[in-house]
């Protein structure tokens, strides 16, 4: 396929630049207003997300007829490349994670009642849920040793377990909780996901986790929960019972390039802040941008991060054209999560101690980037199923082809 296929149309192309005007006009000067987590952030987080509905550009990961305003992965991609560029631009536009990988399971496996009930509020924005599958007892990396059991008791399911890393949970209305519905089925075949209220009894949010320094409030916590026989009907599974991993591998597919169109955000932020203080600041008589070093990190950082938007925009043409992309989106998770990492990395070193402060937002983007290649899939477990896939294929005799 052409390159040039993956270059925004332009509708796109219109979109983006509202989205680019948006967050220059609303989001930027807000940042660190935001970044206080406060009540009046809060307030204000409110008032610019009424602000992005009310210009059209609300919910861009969702077609028109689930209340959203895109739908292409590939359109979305060139919008959460200047979505991504804050933090807080993917709850502005309420396409922030998990609300949006929640929302799409709920509209491909949501029956209509579960979509009024809890697609509705969070596609509105007026709430938002959290995605429960990780526990503190069993690697999160092979979730098939999930213990979190979901016993039938009628016409209801009770539920006991352990979860943590629950993120957004403070403050939710609602969770989908992956738990063992068939321990003796097979190991693919065990697991459900069920929608649970927040308010249900036995459901307890024990701690938001700090991470890096970082407790969070509300959507930016990682929650520690406890699930003691909590009862919901069975009228609340997600798709059929037992199909929990290829709903979760549904939902973590396009979460997974969701997080990386973000970050090309992320690195292109970093890329600018680190070229305009190379050649601002001066030592050992000339700027910072005449040192072989800094040279070679803008010049390694143009490569990654062009490299992977390039991975990242083929990916999502994939997906729209109905393919999985399974080894493309493992391929962009792991590589992305590194270079976000390294680039930004590299922009702080160049910052010298202004890096590690609050006057650019570097120091905060290096805190979650350190997070990128862990969550939604450590690093090497995505490189074993990229490798495990190609051999796979090599193993069959057909050699894997780049296209
Ligand atoms: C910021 C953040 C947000 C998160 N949000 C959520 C959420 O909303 N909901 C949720 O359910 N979970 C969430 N998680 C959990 C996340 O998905 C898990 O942390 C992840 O799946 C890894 O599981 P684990 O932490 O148990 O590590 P483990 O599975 O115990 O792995 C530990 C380490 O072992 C190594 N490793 C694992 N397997 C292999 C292998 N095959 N080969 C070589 N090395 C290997 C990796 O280096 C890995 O980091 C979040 C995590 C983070 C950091």
């Amino acid at each position: 396929m052409a390159v040039a296929d993956l270059r925004p149309t332009d509708e796109a192309l219109e979109l983006r630049e509202r989205v680019r005007a948006f967050m220059d006009a609303h989001v930027y000067p807000n940042e660190q207003a935001l970044d206080r987590e406060d009540d009046a952030a809060d307030a204000l987080v409110g008032e610019l997300r009424a602000r992005a509905k009310a210009e059209g550009l609300w919910a861009p990961h969702l077609p028109p007829e689930a209340g959203g305003s895109s739908g292409s992965f590939l359109v979305y991609a060139h919008l959460n490349e200047e979505i991504g560029r804050s933090l807080w631009g993917q709850l502005v536009f309420n396409c922030q994670a998990p609300d949006a990988g929640n929302g799409e399971i709920l509209w491909h496996f949501g029956t209509e009642e579960q979509k009024r009930r809890f697609l509705d509020p969070l596609v509105s924005g007026e709430a938002r849920s959290f995605f429960s599958m990780t526990e503190p007892g069993v690697p999160g990396s092979d979730p098939t040793t999930l213990q979190t059991r979901a016993v039938r008791d009628g016409d209801d399911w009770v539920i006991d377990g352990h979860k943590w890393f629950s993120s957004g949970a403070e403050g939710a209305a609602f969770g989908i909780v992956m738990a063992v519905t068939d321990p003796d089925a097979d190991a693919h075949h065990r697991a459900s996901q069920i929608i649970v209220p927040a308010d249900t009894p036995g459901v307890e949010i024990v701690r938001a986790i700090p991470t890096m320094g970082h407790r969070g409030r509300g959507w930016t916590t990682h929650c520690e929960v406890r699930y003691s026989g909590v009862r919901v009907p069975v009228a609340n599974t997600l798709g059929e019972i037992g199909e929990g991993f290829r709903i979760a591998q549904k939902r973590l597919g396009p979460g997974r390039i969701h997080h990386v169109m973000r970050w090309l955000g992320q690195m292109q932020r970093a890329f600018e802040l680190m070229c305009s203080y190379a050649l601002e600041r001066e030592t050992f008589g000339g700027p910072l941008a005449e040192k072989q070093t800094v040279q070679n990190w803008i010049a390694d950082s143009a490569a990654e991060i062009q490299a992977c938007r390039l991975l990242t925009l083929d990916a999502a043409h994939k997906i729209d054209q109905g393919d999985e992309a399974r080894v493309e989106v493992s391929v962009i998770k792991f590589y992305a999560a590194r270079a976000l990492h390294d680039v930004v990395d590299r922009a702080v070193q160049v910052h010298g101690a202004r890096g590690l402060t609050d006057e650019t937002p570097l120091a905060g983007m290096l805190a979650l980037a350190r997070g990128a290649r862990i969550y939604d899939g450590p690093d090497e477990v995505h490189r074993m199923v990229v490798a495990r896939r190609i051999l796979k294929s090599f193993a069959a005799g057909e050699p894997w082809r780049f296209e």
